[in-house]
């Protein structure tokens, strides 16, 4: 749900997340938030209750859009992408791609109505602590992230298991040719061709960078 859906597909329409839409792997219906609007200006949003900046997305123009968007999919969770919300996890999105699809709902101008959030339960998500102008581009960060868990998205299924935060540990180093650039030479290790050492090695590697960039995630692997 968008007053903006001529912002989707989008970046979701190229490369593998987009060859899986057209093999329809995945599929996306958007909602115009405006075709449920009841005057003929087609307008969403009003001023806010006790004044301030900005507008605010109407309860009964927004709650419409919500109630057709459940009738098509009720199985959907209901999510709104909202900088109050909950911070997009890798194992939230790995529990959505395996459900039954995501109901999105994507705000512009200072949000919506609270009354919408609260009568129709939405699970509030946020990609992180910053604000963005609307909703859309946090959807489609959120919807890429799910679809390309989906089978057969992406070739390799490895290199889905082996990323960054899967095990609670951020990636370890690349490396690819050529062996030597800018007087850098790839890791001993990496060209032994043992594959026990390799592991152990990488292995080593995400524990320190994820000590060093991120105490928080090490912290919560260790309890
Ligand atoms: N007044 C709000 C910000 C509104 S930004 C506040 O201060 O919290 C307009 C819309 O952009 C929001 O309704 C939400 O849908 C979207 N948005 C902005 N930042 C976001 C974020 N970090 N994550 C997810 N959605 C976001």
């Amino acid at each position: 749900m968008t007053i903006l859906p001529e912002m989707f597909p989008g970046p979701l329409g190229v490369s593998l997340i987009g060859a899986a839409l057209d093999k329809g792997t995945w599929a996306l219906q958007t909602i115009d938030i405006r075709d449920f609007a009841d005057n003929k200006h087609r307008s969403v949003d009003d001023t806010p209750a006790g004044g301030g900046p900005g507008m605010v997305m109407r309860a009964d123009v927004v709650g419409r859009a919500v109630d057709a968007a459940l009738e098509k999919s009720p199985e959907a969770p209901l999510v709104y992408l909202s900088p109050r919300g909950a911070p997009l996890t890798q194992s939230r999105v790995r529990q959505l791609a395996e459900g039954a699809g995501a109901t999105l709902l994507c705000g512009r101008f200072e949000g919506l109505d609270e009354r919408v959030i609260d009568a129709r339960e939405i699970e509030e998500i946020s990609i992180g602590d910053f604000v963005l102008a609307g909703g859309e581009i946090a959807a489609c960060v959120l919807i890429e992230a799910c679809v390309r868990l989906l089978p057969g998205v992406i070739g390799d299924a490895d290199s889905l298991t082996q990323e960054s935060f899967e095990d609670g540990l951020l990636e370890y180093p690349h490396y690819t040719r050529p062996r030597e650039w800018a007087d850098l030479k790839i890791p001993d290790v990496l060209l032994s061709g043992d594959h026990k050492k390799i592991a152990e090695w990488r292995h080593r590697q995400a524990e320190k960078i994820t000590k060093e960039r991120r105490p928080d995630l090490w912290d919560q692997r260790k309890k």
